[in-house]
């Protein structure tokens, strides 16, 4: 396993069932019928929030559009508007559940630049304690996140499905 001290270098592996083509998990979770699944938390008309499927730390959350783009340049004002807000609905539900000391909050463009799905852009959410990077460093080729998948989404979905589908924070 590679060791990462930077979220925004984590490539994101994708990992279809055997039978099943492999997809853009962004628009896989757009469309998809099983949230739990799809590890997606809140699918609105425009932008998605999910899980990460290899989290660098617990409440490590994505938000995507919902159209393919790989540039932000390519997404309409409503849409970067949708983004952003639920940037800031993510970074407020996960300082109620989780009190972590910070976040790092951020987008990679080009696997270059360490975009694990580099057509499919998004904002990774990452909650931050003091120490985690020190037990990461300590523990060299282990990444540790201590909470299960399953029981993240089983506290976070429930803040989310508060939110109106055509969210967009207006
Ligand atoms: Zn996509």
């Amino acid at each position: 396993m590679e060791v990462l001290f930077t979220p925004w270098r984590f490539s994101y592996l994708t990992s279809p069932k055997s039978g099943q083509p492999p997809g853009c998990i962004f628009c896989i979770a757009a469309t998809a019928d099983d949230d739990r699944e799809t590890l997606t938390i809140f699918r609105g008309e425009r932008a998605l929030v999910m899980l990460n499927k290899y989290p660098y730390t617990n409440g490590h959350l994505m938000v995507a559009p919902v159209a393919h783009h790989a540039l932000l340049t390519e997404s309409d004002d409503a849409a970067l508007r949708a983004l952003i807000r639920l940037t800031a609905e993510a970074q407020r539900v996960l300082s109620d559940v989780y009190r972590p000391d910070g976040f790092n909050v951020g987008m990679n463009f080009g696997q270059i630049a360490g975009a694990g799905v580099a057509d499919h852009y998004h904002m990774h959410i990452v909650p931050r304690w003091a120490g985690d990077s020190n037990f990461m460093t300590v523990t060299a080729r282990t990444r540790l996140v201590p909470e299960d998948l399953g029981a993240t989404f089983d506290k976070l979905r429930p803040h989310f499905a508060k939110l109106p589908r055509d969210f967009n924070g207006e």
